[in-house]
């Protein structure tokens, strides 16, 4: 992130973890040493892909139900 005042590069001082996961961050402009904070916070939470396959394996499942009536006469 760039410094509001200068235009110059940032370090971060300190990072909190928010409730909402987003963070907060101090930083300081490493050419005129001006304090500010920034807060980043995600617009979309990509899913594991672990998750997403087991997802598939239980709609091709549902997709393709067993026979049940021939089990029965
Ligand atoms: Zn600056």
């Amino acid at each position: 992130m760039f410094c509001p005042v200068c235009g110059e590069q940032t370090k971060i001082l300190q990072t909190r973890l928010l409730a909402d996961g987003s963070k907060k961050r101090r930083r300081e402009c490493l050419d005129c040493e001006v304090r500010f904070t920034s807060v980043e916070k995600l617009s979309s939470i990509p899913k594991p892909k672990a998750v997403r396959g087991v997802k598939r394996e239980s709609e091709e499942v549902i997709s393709s139900p067993p026979d049940l009536s021939k089990l029965w006469r």
